[in-house]
């Protein structure tokens, strides 16, 4: 099978001023047309380092696609480059420059001679129109590959390859059909316990292959359909998840980029109920995280940060339990969620407790070892969680917990 290489040209990338966005998402896009990369290549603006990466390259890989370097400035180098290496001349193309002309009469800016090299291509290569720049870029045989180049700025590359790049491969015969990527994100269990409700679908050689990943204590299952079209991958994809969602039941909070955070302020909605909080350990995390979610009502009325006295006694947490457990405790925990819940007059109140650093622990509390509750008309629980985490880990898993445990609290309740 074909194996790409993506080429990143510029010394902005080498040098580590600029990020290198653009072999990331060349990679995932080749992905989507069934062509798997073997290499990230970063060179700098330099000619003999441009050389020996295009024939190296080219010999090795059947696709290569460069960003950057088709500038009309003395560093830009690829086209000069593609031409030595094919063994032609750089011949003047005439259409490129009227466009090049149009977009500088547009801006009301002169155009300089030097923009002409922008108009040079390989003599035989195919000219890759650019709709939302001045540079064009190239598209040739060199060696055993196809070589696709493309300007550097994001948004230009981007719209070429969609425009350009991708009939092109599917015309060449590179593109072997269409992957699609389902993301299946569960939150409840660890990545073991869910690998073991799913061996038979995660093993090895199934069709369609079906991947697991952990991060942060969210488990997501990759579900990777192939076929000749979209409709067909999605076709391969529709019966594996309906059995991992059957298979996995409130575990499953959402699909692709679909949040937790968002899950459950789709669930408050539909009950018409309304959610206060409380944070300890947390501190304003599960504020934070409930207010990137879309609301389109107002269920979540808001929250208090606990911390130090005055901010206990806002939650409510009574002086008893204060001395007697201490504020990181699971009975601080559910006294500070029944007070949100009075303090905002909210239908339910939740509230995280818990030791996050060592600087916090003391007898009997270590690191890692955190509490959230949840108190509603008639009701209330607790769920004890020891995370062996970094500090920062501690407190984004507890408020994810946290904000599960409301997910999983509405689905049970419901009728
Ligand atoms: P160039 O086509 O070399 O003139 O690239 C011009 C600009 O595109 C650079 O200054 C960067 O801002 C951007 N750029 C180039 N290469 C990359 C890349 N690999 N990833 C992200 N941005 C890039
Ligand atoms: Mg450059």
């Amino acid at each position: 099978m074909t194996k790409a290489e993506i080429i990143s040209i510029g010394s902005e990338l080498t040098s580590g001023r600029n990020l290198d966005t653009n072999s990331a998402w060349l990679s995932r896009e080749l992905a989507e047309h069934g062509i798997e990369v073997g290499w990230h290549t970063t060179i700098a603006d330099d000619r003999a380092a441009n050389l020996d990466c295009f024939a190296a390259a080219s010999r090795r890989a059947g696709l290569v696609i460069s960003t950057g370097g088709l500038g009309p400035t003395l560093d830009d180098l690829t086209r000069e480059v593609l031409a030595e290496l094919g063994g032609v001349p750089l011949e003047f193309h005439e259409p490129s420059w009227r466009h090049i002309e149009g977009i500088f009469r547009n801006r009301n800016r002169p155009l300089p001679d030097r923009n002409r090299v922008q108009a040079m291509f390989p003599k035989g290569s195919e000219v890759l129109f650019n709709a939302r720049g001045t540079a064009p870029g190239v598209w040739m045989r060199l060696n055993n590959a196809m070589v696709a180049a493309l300007p550097g700025p994001p948004r230009e590359m981007v719209g070429m390859f969609h425009d350009e790049v991708a009939p092109r491969l599917a015309s060449a015969g590179l593109a072997r059909g269409v992957l699609v990527q389902r993301r299946i994100h569960t939150f409840g269990e660890g990545e073991s316990a869910i690998e073991e409700k799913l061996a038979d679908l995660t093993r090895r050689g199934h069709e369609p292959e079906v991947g697991i990943t952990a991060s942060d204590a969210t488990i997501t299952l990759r579900i990777f359909g192939k076929g000749k079209t979209r409709a067909e991958a999605l076709a391969q994809i529709a019966p594996v998840e309906a059995d991992i969602r059957q298979r996995l039941g409130n575990l499953v909070y959402g699909a692709d980029e679909e949040e937790l955070e968002q899950a459950l302020a789709d669930r408050l909605e539909q009950s018409h109920l309304t959610l206060a909080t409380a944070e300890g350990v947390t501190g304003g995390l599960v504020a934070a995280m409930l207010d990137r979610a879309d609301w389109k009502r107002r269920c979540y009325l808001g929250g208090i940060v606990a911390h130090g006295l005055p901010g206990e006694a806002l939650a409510g947490l009574p002086e008893t339990i204060r001395m007697g457990h201490g504020s990181r405790s699971s009975e601080a925990a559910l006294a500070m969620a029944r007070g949100a819940r009075l303090a905002l007059g909210a239908d339910l109140g939740l509230a995280t407790a818990g030791i996050a650093s060592p600087a916090e622990a003391g007898p009997g509390k270590e690191p890692g070892q955190a509490w959230g509750a949840l108190a509603w008309d008639g009701g209330e629980s607790v769920w004890p969680h020891h995370w062996f985490a970094s500090p920062a880990e501690v407190r984004s898993r507890t408020a994810k917990k946290a904000i599960n445990q409301v997910r999983v609290h509405l689905l049970e309740h419901s009728a």
